[in-house]
This record gives C-alpha cells, structure tokens and sequence, in this order.
C-alpha cells in the first residue's frame, strides 16, 4: 500500500517527506498507457508533487508542477492537494528511448533540460505562490533540489527512484525522499546527511525487495533516529466532472463552440488527467453557448 510520511531527523535539525507509491505511478502508467521511460518521468514528477501536497496547510489548498523541459516526451503537468492525492500527464506518453549506457531510462532525454520548470501554489483565500526556475538535467530530482534551492531559498535533498520491468513496464516500486535542514542545523549533519546519498538512492530498491517505507527509512537513516510525526496515503486519482469540462469547453471561446454545433454536431472531450470521455450534444451546447 501507498504510504508518505512527514518527520525529523537527528533531534529536530532536518525535516525529511518520503514516499512510497509503487500503486499510484501503476496507475498513471495504467491510465495513460505510459513507456517505460514516461512511467519512471511522470511517475517521479507524481511522487514530488504528492509530496508538496502533503506539505500544504489547508484542505482547499492545491499545487501543481509545471514541466516544460523541452524534452521528445513534451511538457508534464501534475497536481496534488494536502491529502496527497494526486494527478498528472505527459503529452507524449508512448514515446521510448534507448537505455542510457548505465542501463537506465532515459529520463533526462525525454523530459529535457532546456526549458524551465513552475511551482504553482493555490490557497484558496490568498493569491497563489509561484515559483519558477531553469531546468537543469530533465531528471527530475535534481531539478527539484535546484528549485528548493532558487526559488524556495531551501536547501534540499531530493531522491526520486521509479523501478519499471524491463519486459511487461510495469512499476515495480516508487520511493522519494526530500531532506531540509531546519532553523539551527549544524553544518556537520548536513554533511553527514550527504555523505549517504548513496544509501539513500538504494530506496526504491529496498521497497522493491520487499522492504516496508519505515523499515527502510529506519535502517538508511539509522545515525539520524528519525522520528515520524504525520502519515498520509497517497494516491492517484482524478477530481473531473462534467462541470469542470463545461468550464473548458466554455475557456475554448463563442467561435469555437459554434463551429462545434455547427460542423460536429456535438463534441466528445477527454480528461487530460485521467482520459475520461465527456460526451455534448447539439442542444447541451447550444446550452452553454447562452450561458456564455
Ligand atoms: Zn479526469
């Protein structure tokens, strides 16, 4: 099962957000028909963005990870909210790439580096946060530790490790970790936190072995004695409607629509985020069309 846990490290100096989620990157992989090189793309993008939901402070409360890396496999859009529920796409999900000489997925290759990427946060009485910064290997991780950094002024580790099958693509398991020193920690635990990088990217390995999140985070962490202070479950799942995808309709403009009853007749129009088909005939269109 699914399970984020939220905590501290080494008596209060780090805080430190990770993940399991092997059944809900399955389950983008499943919607969306994903590659394997999109599954372990969108599927670490999933895991952050899971992982900054759970982080917001309200339940009206959202964010959303903007990625256009100009990469072969397009832009990534993924969104989550404080229960750590969380959807997203990547516009082109079928396309494959040649294993990297190391004998991993390509990620960095198929979402990019030359773009940049965008942190939107919604609350729902304030003005949205955003945050933007240059892509700097398409990899994901490490372009999130360098926005953390940039644009959040919060120095941060970050793993995200998505295991896919070489054969069938099916994902074998999901991990991510995000450590950030808090006010007061002493220069020598972050270097000891980063002396462990290594055992700390052997994460989504462990929980392919079978290894529960806790066990591996107390056994990677042991010198640190994490303390869990807050548990969520995560998963992916989408939040449309047909009211939401009237609004989309309505956002596509007077000509449009009109083109549509005219010419169409109708208009089927999916999800982005999960491929659920809405179908409008000609009068529930020409309905909106006078609300408009
Ligand atoms: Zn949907």
């Amino acid at each position: 099962m699914d399970i984020l846990l939220r905590g501290t490290l080494a008596n209060n100096s780090l805080r430190f957000m990770a993940i399991s989620g092997r059944e809900l990157v399955e389950k983008a992989r499943e919607t969306h028909g994903l590659s394997r090189v999109c599954t372990a793309a969108l599927g670490r993008t999933l895991l952050i963005t899971s992982i900054m939901g759970a982080e917001l402070k309200s339940d009206d409360d959202k964010v959303t990870v903007i990625i256009k890396g100009e990469g072969l496999a397009g832009n990534l859009v993924c969104t989550s909210n404080q229960s750590a529920t969380v959807k997203g796409y990547i516009e082109n999900p079928s396309i494959e790439l040649p294993l990297m000489p190391n004998g991993k997925l390509d990620v960095g290759s198929a979402v990019g580096w030359l773009g940049k990427m965008t942190v939107i946060r919604d609350h729902s009485l304030k003005e949205p946060y955003v945050g933007s910064c240059d892509m700097v290997s398409g990899e994901i991780a490490e372009d999130f530790a360098h926005y953390f950094t940039i644009s959040e002024q919060t120095p941060s580790l970050v793993y995200l490790g998505v295991r896919v099958d070489a054969t069938s693509g099916s994902v074998l398991s999901a991990g991510g970790i995000v450590i950030q020193p808090l006010p007061g920690c002493d220069d020598y635990i972050i270097d000891g936190i980063e002396a462990i990088t290594e055992d700390i990217s052997s994460l989504a390995k462990r929980l392919g072995d079978g290894e529960t999140l806790e066990q591996a985070l107390n056994d990677i962490l042991k010198e640190f004695e994490p303390v869990v202070l807050s548990t969520s479950s995560p998963e992916f799942k989408c939040d449309c409607s047909r009211e939401r995808l009237e609004r989309v309709l309505i956002s596509l403009g007077r000509e449009e629509l009109q083109d549509m009853i005219e010419k169409d007749g109708g208009a089927e129009i999916a999800c982005q985020f999960c491929n659920t088909k809405y179908y409008f005939d000609k009068e529930q269109l020409t309905n909106l069309l006078k609300e408009m």
